[in-house]
């Protein structure tokens, strides 16, 4: 059995409240251990280290000596890879293959990225001629914005942390993060590195507990943090901006999605399929960016249902270090109960069931883990709540359509607006679509490729704000004008 311990100015501490909660295995639901909820003590104690230490030793260090402790984050990471991958692994029940291709190796680069950034990121200054005849210089300073509050969900655990925590501490912030309430673990076992490689007391906390009325909302309410850094879902991005509008804060929203794919008959048939069964099916459909509406050309609707079908029956469900393991369970029992809710949903809505709509059958030792099966549905129409609705599983519904316009009507339809994928062979069409869908992020004849250079987020209610390579400076840093009379 673990202990959960809070982070707080370098140092495992428990609580005052003697509160605790468990923390279980997905793939089973045995007990991984119990968590210490961080109360008001506790979460007062993270904000005073984070301030503290802008103070200390840390915020003395110059940005190249800032970025070659980073770096030093990166390597000692990779050193206790293992360690990484067995904790998210234990948290979220999700396949070996997947992270430790995807969740721990991008959880470290994502420190790399934004030490490259900061070090060759350039102000701009102006000379100018005073009213008074004489000469004036203003530029441009980059400074740290102080105590950044990052909140982070359990699909992508280590890796959606620290794509926030990298920026902040490039930039010269402190950070209190709190991870979702079921995946602790790797942002506790971060704290070990942090003090491994030396990172001063203070600039890295970790408070765990739940979102409402416990650690997520004191954070977010607490008068010295400076910005709110959120990935999850919508209504919850919608009471953290609310939160931060007390004393002025701003907020970075990565939020929900209910993401098309458009699939017009001209496309590389294979490579189409292909990628559309990663974007369905990939940790359990618990990617923000994954496809839960798929619309298809209509001479090539019935092939592409068959063929999705077909590799939804080939994932085999099991063990996360099982070699012949194509899909893991979902997260959580709560979370496995909202899922199979839509599935009931979706038959009372009178959906064809293509494959799927339940749980599978598995082995006595798994039958207790949050298992469902990979599905999908046709046959409904676009009011239908399944076609609505966030549901964040490993299912989609599949719609034919006839022109171009259609397609992207279709797929603009929705409250969301974070990602969409176009599969065509014709270069113009795929630049034309584009160009209309209403996201943050389009790929053409590809999903999930990212250059972590680049813009990430969503419009409409998908989010606010761009994370990513320059874009993230402007969220983690206060731009100050200085200007000089010669
Ligand atoms: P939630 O919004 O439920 O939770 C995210 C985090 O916020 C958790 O740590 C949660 O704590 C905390 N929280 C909840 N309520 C509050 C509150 N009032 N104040 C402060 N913190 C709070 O999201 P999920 O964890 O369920 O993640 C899935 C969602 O994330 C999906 O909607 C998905 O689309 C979205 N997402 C978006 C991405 C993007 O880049 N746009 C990327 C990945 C996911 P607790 O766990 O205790 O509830």
């Amino acid at each position: 059995m673990k202990d959960f311990k809070n982070f707080i100015n370098g140092e495992y501490v428990t609580n005052v409240s003697g509160k605790t909660y468990e923390n279980r295995n997905p793939v089973d639901n045995s007990l991984i251990g119990m968590v210490y909820e961080a109360g008001k003590p506790e979460v007062d104690a993270a904000v005073a280290a984070a301030k503290a230490a802008l103070h200390g030793p840390w915020g003395k260090l110059s940005v190249v000596e800032r970025c070659a402790m980073l770096d030093a984050i990166v390597a000692e990471i990779n050193n206790r890879f293992d360690d990484f991958l067995q904790a998210e692994i234990a948290d979220t029940g999700k396949p070996a293959h997947l992270a430790s291709h995807i969740d721990i190796p991008r959880g470290a680069a994502n420190f790399k990225i934004f030490t490259d950034t900061i070090k060759n990121v350039s102000t701009e200054s102006f000379e100018m001629r005073t009213p008074d005849g004489k000469t004036a210089r203003s530029y441009g300073v980059r400074t740290p914005r102080g105590v950044i509050a990052v909140i982070s969900p359990w699909n992508l655990p280590l890796l959606l942390m620290t794509w926030k925590v990298g920026p902040a501490l490039a930039c010269g912030n402190t950070v209190v993060v709190k991870p979702s309430e079921v995946t602790p673990a790797t942002a506790t076992l971060l704290g070990e590195v942090m003090n491994k490689v030396g990172v001063p007391p203070g600039v890295y906390n970790v408070i765990n507990g739940y979102g409402v009325d416990s650690a997520g909302a004191l954070l977010t309410a607490h008068p010295d943090v400076s910005g709110i850094t959120f990935t999850g879902e919508t209504k919850t991005g919608t009471a953290i901006m609310k939160a931060g509008a007390d004393g002025i804060r701003p907020v970075s929203l990565e939020l929900g999605g209910k993401n098309a794919a458009v699939v017009f008959a001209d496309c590389d048939f294979e490579n189409a399929v292909n990628t559309v069964t990663r974007s369905v099916f990939e940790n359990c459909g618990q990617v923000c960016l994954g496809t839960e509406r798929v619309y298809v050309e209509r001479p090539i609707f019935d092939k592409f249902v068959a063929a999705l079908k077909e590799k939804a029956e080939g994932m085999k469900p099991g063990r996360p270090f099982d070699h012949d393991t194509k899909i893991g369970p979902l997260v959580s029992k709560v979370h496995q109960k909202k899922v199979l809710s839509y599935y009931e949903r979706a038959k009372a809505e009178g959906a064809t069931i293509v494959t799927g709509g339940g749980v599978p059958n598995m082995p006595d030792d798994l039958k207790d883990g949050c298992w469902v099966e990979p599905t999908i549905w046709t046959g409904l129409p676009e009011t239908a709540s399944v076609v609505r609705e966030e549901i964040f599983g490993p299912c989609c519904h599949i719609q034919p359509f006839d022109t171009e316009e259609e397609a992207v009507r279709m797929a603009n339809d929705t409250k969301y607006g974070l990602a969409t994928s176009i599969y065509t062979q014709d270069i113009s069409r795929a630049s034309r679509v584009a160009g209309q869908i209403e996201v943050g992020l389009c790929w053409v004849n590809s999903w999930f490729l990212r250059d972590l250079r680049t813009p990430f987020g969503g419009s409409k209610q998908s989010g606010i704000g761009r994370e990513g390579g320059l874009h993230s400076l402007e969220f983690y840093t206060e731009l100050r004008n200085v200007m000089i009379k010669y």
